[in-house]
């Protein structure tokens, strides 16, 4: 049951009404193209579209125990997790303050019952459109298109987020600075093509190594990288970098300009316990002059 909906890719919807016989019509008129939920108050709406698979669209009804609907568009609205997934008020009232009080709620429809399953059915094809257009731009602004990891600006956003965290539970930070060894001569002698190539299976073999929530692997920027490690302190953060140090090694990527004869990356590492400077400051900088000693001695090696 679990794999069924987690392999269902229609998209999904949450619709919340108190009254069975309303569900019915809202379901008939639009079971087929949609992975459906249903929530019989406004706290269960709520808590289902708080769930890691959100819903591309939410029907509401106003009326409702527990929580009205437009408490419940309101706490949408106001968590950043849930504020963009759009909301359509189908209600029974048909008065314009009604239809005024939901849209200043940035519901982004309104639809009177009795509801008409064609014009409902075209209503929500189109929310859902944009939904997913939404959702697609917004995986295109936080991922590198080549590797396919977190862009910088990702990186720059999750870093100072987890830097807040640790700060507040007094927590280490660890980041890896990793640089791609004698990247020029590679592409000089093998070919642009041949380097993203390699730059594809490095940022492939560091995304394994990320495990928990509060870890991230971005693409810093050219062929460099670099990961945050939540709770990490400087003797994990290390260890990591040499098994990340192994694998690269082990993908053997032919190098002949290269004293190692493959491809090779050096780490700086670095893991502090946040104080009240900012992180580019304090863990960018240090894993950076880490990284420069680690070139300076020979590459293909982690210094913390
Ligand atoms: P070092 O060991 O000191 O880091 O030497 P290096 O040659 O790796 O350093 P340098 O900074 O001189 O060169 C980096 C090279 O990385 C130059 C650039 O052409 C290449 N590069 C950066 N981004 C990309 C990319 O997206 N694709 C490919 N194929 N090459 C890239
Ligand atoms: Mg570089
Ligand atoms: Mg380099």
């Amino acid at each position: 049951m679990q794999n069924d909906i987690a392999n269902d890719k229609r998209p999904l919807l949450l619709i919340a009404d108190d009254e069975p016989s309303n569900i019915n019509v809202l379901v008939e008129a639009l079971i087929g193209d949609y992975h459906i939920k249903v929530a019989t108050n406004g706290k269960m709406a709520l808590d289902i579209a708080r769930l890691d698979e959100q819903p591309d669209l939410i029907i509401l009804d106003i009326m409702m125990p527990e929580m009205d609907g437009f408490e419940v568009c309101k706490a949408l609205k106001d968590n950043p997790a849930t504020q963009y997934i759009p909301v359509m008020f189908v209600t029974a009232h048909n008065d314009a303050s009604v239809e005024l009080e939901a849209l200043k709620l940035e519901a982004i429809e309104f639809v009177s019952k009795p509801v008409n399953p064609s014009t409902l059915r075209l209503r929500v094809r189109n929310l859902v459109k944009l939904k997913q257009l939404q959702d697609q731009l917004f995986e295109l602004s936080i991922h590198d298109q080549l590797t396919g990891l977190a862009n910088r600006r990702r990186f720059d956003e999750f870093l100072e987020w987890e830097w807040r965290r640790a700060l507040r539970i007094k927590r280490p930070l660890g980041l890896i600075m990793f640089d791609v060894d004698l990247f020029k001569p590679f592409n000089d002698r093998y070919g642009h093509i041949a380097g993203d190539q390699c730059l594809k299976q490095i940022a492939h073999t560091i995304a394994a190594f990320m495990h928990r929530p509060g870890d991230l692997a971005a693409r810093y920027g050219g062929e460099e990288f670099v990961c945050i490690l939540a709770g990490t302190d400087l003797e994990e953060a290390v260890a990591i970098a040499n098994a990340c140090r192994t694998s690269i090694e082990a993908l053997n990527i032919g190098h002949e300009m290269s004293p190692f004869g493959r491809v090779t990356v050096s780490y700086g590492v670095c893991s502090q316990v946040p104080t009240g400077m900012d992180a580019q400051s304090v863990l960018v900088e240090m894993a950076d002059k880490k990284l420069y000693l680690a070139k300076e001695r020979g590459r293909n090696r982690v210094e913390g």
